[in-house]
């Protein structure tokens, strides 16, 4: 069965730089007090292109247990 990927920051390499907000087409992050950036996995459509926009390669794609629908 597939499984959905959702995007999940890795706080310890994200220098909140703010690139991935920009390319999210679901507005699912946010920067967190300015520290670093943070996925709301509800709007979390798995498209990766935070992941691909990080300079510091600081999102993975995790797999999720929810279907694809
Ligand atoms: S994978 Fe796509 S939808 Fe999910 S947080 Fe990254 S850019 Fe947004
Ligand atoms: S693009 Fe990477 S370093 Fe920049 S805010 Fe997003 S997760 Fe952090």
């Amino acid at each position: 069965m597939a499984k959905k990927q959702k995007a999940e920051v890795i706080p310890k390499s994200c220098v909140a730089c703010g690139s991935c907000l920009k390319v999210c087409p679901k507005k699912a992050i946010s920067i967190w007090k300015g520290s670093y950036a943070i996925v709301e996995k509800e709007k979390c459509v798995g498209c990766r292109r935070c992941e691909r926009e990080c300079p510091v390669n600081g999102i993975e794609m995790r797999e999720t247990h929810e279907k694809v629908v």
